[in-house]
């Protein structure tokens, strides 16, 4: 952080530099060309002239430094998140194969477990794979998703249907409520349309206390289909509503903090509403929660 801010401090000291010799050197080509002259409207010319050129090249060295230090805080931040990520998927891929490991070794050297306890200590064991599974399955999807899109198999999707079959899949921390009308249909790849669906409602049930209501509803409208989920969450604040869709964003405070997760979840959702032509907004559910509002085309 010294080295980026030293980097920074030469830059803003160098542009001053520029700027002031540049205001010099205007200074002198006037001051010359008065004494070179003494016709009052030649000179004039001159000034507005010189003028003129001063300011188109002083607001093009300006521009120049904006877009310099817009992408400088770009690279950092980016550089920020992808720190974040490398430590949050490193921590996610050791806590399922620290804890499998753990119970496979119990089972191989303990002979006094009983049936029951084996199978539950089975149970744990693939409930850590199937993490594992869904971690690198989401960074693969991520990596490929931009090729990806050519080969999208278009055909009508009943959403109401495709959302019951991700709640019946879902774990039952929560009540999860499908009040999506039965024509809901669109035309789209039912296999990206589930991951879109499912990191959502991972999200809700990630960021909203257990035994609290998430929906699924549409909205009417004529030319568009309107879906929405809702969940009584944390909520996101107005200035990360539209951050929360970056690669590897995630909202730093002590609440998300302590829950697990890569930050790639939202931006694949939002990749896969483009695929779809679609838009996604974040809006706040009252009293307290989030939505998440998908428009797509009929
Ligand atoms: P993962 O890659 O495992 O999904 P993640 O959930 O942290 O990780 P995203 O799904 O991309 O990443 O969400 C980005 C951030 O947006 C989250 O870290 C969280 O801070 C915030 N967020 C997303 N959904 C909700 C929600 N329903 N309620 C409150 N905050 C949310
Ligand atoms: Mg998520």
């Amino acid at each position: 952080m010294k080295n980026t801010n030293k980097t920074l401090i030469i830059f803003y000291l160098l542009i001053t530099y520029v700027i002031l010799q540049f205001l010099w050197w205007g200074y002198h080509i006037s001051s010359l060309t008065e004494q070179l002259n003494d016709n009052e409207a030649y000179i004039s010319r001159r000034l507005t002239m010189i003028a003129g050129e001063g300011t188109v090249f002083i607001i093009i060295i300006c521009l120049g430094a904006f877009y310099v230090i817009r992408s400088y805080y770009k690279e950092i931040n980016l550089a920020k998140k992808e720190k974040n990520f490398a430590l949050s998927v490193t921590h996610e891929l050791k806590t399922p194969i620290a804890s499998s490991k753990l119970f496979a070794e119990t089972m191989l050297q303990r002979n006094d477990l009983d049936q029951q306890q084996i199978t539950t200590s089975l149970e744990k064991i693939i409930h850590e794979q199937n993490r594992l599974n869904d971690l690198v399955e989401k960074i693969l999807l991520v990596s490929t998703i931009d090729e990806m899109t050519k080969d999208m198999q278009i055909k009508p999707v009943s959403l109401q249907s495709l959302i019951n079959q991700i709640i019946t899949n879902a774990p039952k921390s929560h009540i999860i409520s499908n009040d999506l009308l039965e024509n809901c249909v669109i035309s789209g790849d039912d296999f990206y349309l589930i991951s879109l669906f499912q990191n959502l409602l991972d999200n809700a049930q990630k960021y909203a206390p257990k035994g609290s209501e998430v929906r699924f509803f549409s909205k009417e409208s004529t030319t568009k289909i309107i879906l929405c989920i809702s969940d009584e969450g944390i909520g996101i604040p107005d200035k990360e509503k539209s951050k929360v869709f970056e690669r590897f964003y995630r909202i730093e405070d002590e609440e998300t903090r302590n829950s697990k997760g890569t930050g790639l979840g939202l931006f694949l959702v939002d990749k896969i509403v483009k695929m779809h032509s679609g838009k996604i907004f974040c809006k706040d559910n009252l009293p307290k929660g989030t939505i998440f509002e998908i428009h797509l085309k009929k």
